[in-house]
């Protein structure tokens, strides 16, 4: 059978040792997917520190950083909450959309 080499696991390592790049490219997905959100993130700009981890970790890439400040693109955003648990100063906020 003409299966994959499996290559073997990797230590992790720091988040500095990762590459410094978002897990997808922004714009990759076609499928608007705000619809499957019960919760949004919002991002506080002042306690922001741009340290870039909720861009590296968001799966679906919906965090812009070309601008003077991160933006979300809540029509691809899940909320799955993911930038909001790497951000170590808490500047994310979940807020359920209800109360959006
Ligand atoms: S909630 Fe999930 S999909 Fe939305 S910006 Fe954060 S990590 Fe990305
Ligand atoms: S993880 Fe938090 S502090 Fe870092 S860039 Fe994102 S919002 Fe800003």
């Amino acid at each position: 059978m003409n299966r994959p080499k499996l290559s073997p696991p990797q230590p992790s390592g720091t988040i500095e040792q990762l590459p410094m790049g978002p897990s997808t490219r922004s714009g990759h997905l076609i499928d608007v997917s705000s619809g499957m959100r019960t919760f949004r993130p919002v991002i506080d700009a002042e306690k922001c520190v741009n340290c870039l981890r909720c861009f590296l970790v968001c799966p679906d890439g919906t965090i812009d950083k070309s601008g003077d400040i991160l933006e979300i693109d809540y029509d691809y955003c899940k909320g799955c909450g993911v930038c909001a648990k790497a951000c170590k100063v808490e500047a994310i906020t979940m807020i359920k959309e209800a109360d959006a």
